[in-house]
């Protein structure tokens, strides 16, 4: 199963997509964790993508098209993905229609996970990322048991370098300008299916095994 996790940043993407890749047993691409872990090793592509990801903006389609096309081909990804804040643009959902019926595969469903700005803004304020695993924390609402560490693998949590005031609102921005007219997109596909953000995640994440029959 080929699937879409869409939303603003914030939304719960990451974290409702690693709870149901587990689960069902697929692959997690998330582009935005493969980008930070090019920056992290200091490699040409991290070189390239590090600025816009500071300013809060894209990076370029022709790069991540690349980068989606070539993690696509590894065989983690033969029965399944989920896919988690890509695509961001029309050009990329085009990208990820083309690549995956190069190879005979179609993408099943787009799940949207709704949220008002109001609470991403409060959300992406609090959030702390694990540096090892990824797991999200956030230090009102999702704490973790002891501070600074990961309750699921005890790596270290971190603050997002974008995770700050001024890139949030940049983002919030773009997901607006650039991200949101996908859902009109999926929606004419008929693959789009909206599922309501602001609950508890154990709860989001019952609506969304529901929407996939499961
Ligand atoms: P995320 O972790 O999904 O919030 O992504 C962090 C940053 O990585 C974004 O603000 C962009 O700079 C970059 N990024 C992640 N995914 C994409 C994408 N599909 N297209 C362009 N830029 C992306």
């Amino acid at each position: 199963m080929f699937l879409v996790f869409l939303g603003a940043p914030g939304a719960g993407k990451g974290t409702q997509a690693a709870v149901i890749a587990a689960k069902m047993k697929l692959a997690h691409i998330a582009t935005g964790d493969l980008f930070r872990d090019e920056v992290k090793k200091g490699t040409e592509l991290g070189k390239l993508v590090k600025e816009y990801m500071e300013q809060g903006k894209l990076v370029p389609d022709n790069v991540t098209i690349k980068v989606i096309r070539e993690r696509l081909n590894e065989p983690d990804c033969a029965s399944g993905v989920i896919f988690d804040g890509f695509p961001r643009t029309l050009e990329q959902a085009k990208a990820l229609d083309k690549a995956l019926d190069d190879q005979k595969k179609k993408l099943n469903k787009v799940l949207y996970i709704e949220i008002p700005d109001q609470e991403l803004l409060q959300r992406l304020g609090g959030r702390w990322t694990c540096q090892q695993c990824q797991a999200i924390y956030h230090e009102v609402a999702s704490p973790p048991k002891k501070s600074g560490i990961c309750d699921k693998c005890g790596g270290r949590l971190y603050q997002r370098a974008d995770d700050n005031e001024a890139t949030i609102k940049e983002r919030l921005k773009v997901f607006h300008a650039q991200t949101a007219p996908l859902l009109e997109y999926y929606q004419k596909a008929n693959k789009l299916v909206t599922v309501d953000g602001k609950l508890v995640i154990d709860e989001v994440t019952n609506q969304v095994l529901k929407v996939l029959g499961k």
